[in-house]
């Protein structure tokens, strides 16, 4: 015979806990199915092993969904300051590293633990290494796994994203979603280190480790895709990376190209004319790399000579064109990449369980009833900096509401 739950969570991830959590605080029977030999492992992992928990700043604004209204209802009801008193209340030390952005002091294990512990406390049974075989959306619903049947009146899927495979990403919740005939938005890696083609590669990747501040932003034409993000980027051995450029990535698509100032914030023609006036004798080289890292420097005049701006005469030299051209070539260089890390190294999977198939509310799915689906699995991914946790809390704690 099954044994049998009020609520039955697969995933023991971010929102799994969590929904778990909330939904046995109000006297629920839940069972956690994780297959992994642990729950937690992307928590784990997260920024940089301090776990960037959440950003106290987040608003709908810096969600990517196919409906953007979707995830305001969620994200209103439980805030960045209702997660924030819970970890307070477990004493887990935090900072905020850029406003509003809260990072744990010691480890990202400080939040799993707390996790496992308000697990514990409101009564809720966790399975590791247990694999879900077959879901039957039956009265009560029938789960099978490699452990035997269970049984529940509610299921909650919250089985993640496609990214890092081997820490256990699977994308059996896009298959059961599919299995009931749910649209799904399609899947693409985010929050990713961008390729580039061979022979950029070749002049790019000598300058591997070298990182400065940029302002990047994806451009199809002239027209921008997305926002312009401000922050580092640093040069790998495939290509360009750094928070700058993995924000953008979400916003990149085939055929769009990355378009980077290497100033950001500087008006590139003033600084040039200024430079004119004042000091006609020095070569641009030189004034360039008075705000940039060197090796960086020497590979922006390189690209400059290629581009016939002299670089050995003065800058009284150059040409009202030529002035023209530096500023073109330093405030927007546009990239072509050739593509993106893919799942292997990215945060996040865009795309997902289309929203119109789920309550806001509740992240019911309408078409079948008593089933939800909540976190990295919806068609609803953040920014960098800590709003993917923000969503996966607040998803499940609008789902174990509901449950
Ligand atoms: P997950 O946390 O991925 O959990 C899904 C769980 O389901 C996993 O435990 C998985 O093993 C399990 N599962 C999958 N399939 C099955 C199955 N068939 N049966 C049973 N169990 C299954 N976000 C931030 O906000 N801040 C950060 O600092 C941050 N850093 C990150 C760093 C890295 C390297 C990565 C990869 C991501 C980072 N993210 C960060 C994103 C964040 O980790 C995810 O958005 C978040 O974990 C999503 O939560 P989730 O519960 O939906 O999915």
């Amino acid at each position: 015979t099954a044994e049998h739950f009020d609520v039955i969570v697969i995933g023991g991830g971010a929102a799994g806990l969590f929904c778990a959590i909330t939904a046995g605080e109000r006297g629920r029977r839940v069972l956690v199915i994780e297959h992994a030999n642990r729950v937690g492992k992307k928590i784990l992992m997260s920024g940089g092993g301090r776990c960037n928990f959440t950003h106290l700043e987040a608003t709908p604004a810096q969600y990517l969904s196919a409906n953007p209204h979707f995830c305001k209802s969620a994200l209103a009801r439980f805030t960045p300051w209702h997660f924030l008193e819970r970890v307070n209340r477990h004493d887990i030390a935090w900072h905020e590293k850029t406003p509003g952005q809260l990072f744990c002091n010691h480890s990202s294990k400080d939040i799993v633990a707390m996790l496992l512990a308000d697990a514990a406390a409101a009564g809720v049974t966790i399975r590791t290494g247990c694999s879900v075989v077959q879901v039957e959306h039956a009265d009560p619903i029938r789960v099978a796994t490699g452990q035997g049947l269970v049984t529940a009146n509610r299921l909650v899927v919250a089985t993640g994203g496609l990214s890092i495979p081997k820490m256990g990403a699977s994308d059996f919740g896009y298959r059961l979603a599919a299995q009931w005939g749910l649209p799904l938005q399609p899947r693409r890696a985010g929050l990713v280190p961008f390729t580039l083609h061979p022979p950029v590669l070749a002049q790019w990747s000598p300058l591997a480790g070298t990182s400065a501040e940029v302002e990047a932003v994806i451009q199809a034409g002239d027209q921008n895709i997305g926002p312009a993000f401000r922050n580092h980027m640093l040069v790998t051995h495939r290509g360009l990376s750094g928070p700058a450029l993995l924000q953008v990535s979400s916003f990149w698509q085939d055929g769009a190209e990355l378009v980077i100032n290497w100033m950001p914030g500087a008006a590139i023609l003033e600084w040039l004319e200024q430079a004119r006036a004042q000091t006609p004798r020095r070569k641009l080289k030189t004034l360039i790399a008075d705000r940039l890292p060197l090796r960086l420097a020497e590979r922006l005049e390189q690209v400059l000579a290629d581009a016939a701006v002299p670089m050995d005469g003065t800058i009284a030299d150059l040409s009202r064109q030529q002035m023209g051209q530096v500023e073109q070539l330093l405030g927007s260089m546009r990239f072509q990449p050739s593509g993106t890390e893919g799942y292997r190294t990215a945060e996040v999977t865009l795309g997902g369980v289309d929203t119109t198939a789920l309550s806001s509310k509740t992240l019911e799915a309408r078409s079948v009833p008593g089933v939800h689906f909540i976190g990295e699995v919806v068609d609803v991914t953040g920014w960098l900096g800590g709003y993917n946790f923000q969503w996966a809390w607040a998803s499940g704690w609008a789902a174990g509401q509901a449950v």
